[in-house]
């Protein structure tokens, strides 16, 4: 087995959205960066998660040269629904805020971006092997991997640890130097992807008797459905059928007598989390995206605050290369953790109003009263508006508390 050693000035590891826009952004201001990525490409694209983008999102990927596809065929929504005990309420996101949401799949933006990377000649590594950590806290770390059977090492400025909840980034700093926030909830979502026209206009929650739903959709032809299901039950316990039974049910009369039950071409259980570390700055390190946070999908807020923390990533290592100095890079980790707390509460609050928990009479007596008074005051309609579209992302150089 050889060795081979190259320098540059950025090693992404992780070829999610987050590591591919960090990629996409850098490679804008003429920064250098390798992206190192454990699995295929095309199992990367194969992974069916987000699909609901804030403003701010939109922005940023214009920003990174790669909307195009997204405006073309990505679906603006001005409003959500929520539904509850037979009663309907339509949050208008537009009318509230002045903003929307759009729907384009976390796919379509991957592939986006995995194009735009390859017509750069930006050098992307798939089935890298064995990506480990070296000297991230001194002033000269690096990065090695195998393929091929070849060891290869990266000498750089930087990591940027965009590899998700289970990566390699994140579990090389010592648990002395992390602190860690988590909530596991006591249930999953069952998705179904499925090739039908989306029977309902915007997206659609629901909290009924039997558990939560959600009718969403990824295109104007293929529909993203989701069910509360227990932690234990496994994807083989739920034919087509009793997945579209159930989604009906919990819909209620007027959606389910629109659906018809297409084949699932994907299904699978997530379990939901909210998870935080602090900081997200280890030395010479840096964690983006899922590598540092996990939220349950019911804000849909993963994804985008993928591409805020990215976003600011690459904002202050522009700086650095552009001589600005340090200030920025110290700032990037209360500058993101500042939003990402805040997109933790939301969607903790969702969770926590949509779903069935097993618990005690107050507490459901809580769940309903919050979906009454959302449902009579503007206020509390305005508020999660606000949120939903996401809020806004924070100048460069502004100063926060510590
Ligand atoms: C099943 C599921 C459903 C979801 N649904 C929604 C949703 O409906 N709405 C929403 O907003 N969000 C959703 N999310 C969250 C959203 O998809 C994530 O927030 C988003 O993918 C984060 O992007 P990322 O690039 O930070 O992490 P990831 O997408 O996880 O990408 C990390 C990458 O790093 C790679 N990697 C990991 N370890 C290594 C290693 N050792 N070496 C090299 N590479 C490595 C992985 O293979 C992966 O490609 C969902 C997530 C999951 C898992």
């Amino acid at each position: 087995m050889t060795s081979r050693e190259t320098r540059t000035q950025v090693v992404i590891v992780g070829a999610g959205p987050s590591g591919l826009l960090l990629g996409q952004l850098l490679q804008r201001q003429g920064i250098d960066a390798v992206i190192l990525e454990r699995r295929s490409a095309d199992y990367v694209l194969g992974r069916i998660r987000a699909g609901v983008l804030e403003q701010g999102s939109v922005d940023v990927l214009e920003h990174a040269g790669v909307a195009a596809r997204l405006h073309a065929e990505g679906m603006r929504h001005d409003g959500v629904e929520i539904r509850f005990r037979g009663r309907r309420h339509r949050i208008e996101l537009k009318a509230l805020t002045g903003r929307n949401v759009t729907i384009y799949g976390q796919t379509e933006i991957t592939r986006d971006l995995m194009d735009a990377r390859v017509a750069s000649g930006a050098p992307s590594v798939y089935e890298a092997e064995d990506v480990t950590l070296h000297d991230w806290d001194a002033t000269s770390p690096r990065v090695s991997y195998r393929e091929h059977g070849v060891v290869h090492e990266i000498a750089c400025d930087f990591i940027a640890g965009c590899d998700g909840y289970h990566g390699v980034c994140r579990a090389s700093i010592p648990l002395e130097r992390q602190r860690t926030f988590e909530r596991v909830y006591p249930f999953g979502w069952l998705g179904v992807l499925a090739d039908m026209s989306p029977p309902w206009a915007e997206l659609v929650y629901a909290n009924s008797e039997c558990g939560f739903a959600l009718a969403s959709m990824r295109s104007r032809t293929r529909v993203r459905c989701y069910v509360q299901c227990p932690l234990e039950d496994r994807v083989e316990q739920w034919s087509d059928q009793r997945f579209w039974d159930e989604f009906r049910r919990r819909m209620g009369e007027e959606i389910a007598d629109r659906v018809i039950g297409a084949p699932s071409i994907e299904k699978s259980i997530a379990p939901l989390r909210s998870f935080v570390v602090e900081p997200l700055r280890f030395g010479r390190m840096f964690l983006a995206g899922d590598a540092a946070h996990i939220v349950p999908p019911t804000g849909a807020k993963g994804l985008n605050l993928a591409i805020s923390d990215v976003f600011y990533l690459h904002e202050a290592l522009r700086d650095f290369y552009c001589a600005r100095g340090d200030r920025a890079l110290d700032e990037y980790s209360i500058r993101c953790l500042r939003r990402i707390w805040r997109a933790e509460r939301f969607s903790w609050w969702m969770t926590r109003q949509l779903h069935q928990f097993p618990g005690d009479a107050f507490s459901r007596r809580m769940q309903e009263t919050e979906l009454e008074y959302l449902f009579d005051s503007p206020a509390a309609q305005e508020s999660m508006a606000e949120n939903y579209v996401g809020l806004p992302l924070e100048q460069a150089g502004v100063s926060m508390p510590v």
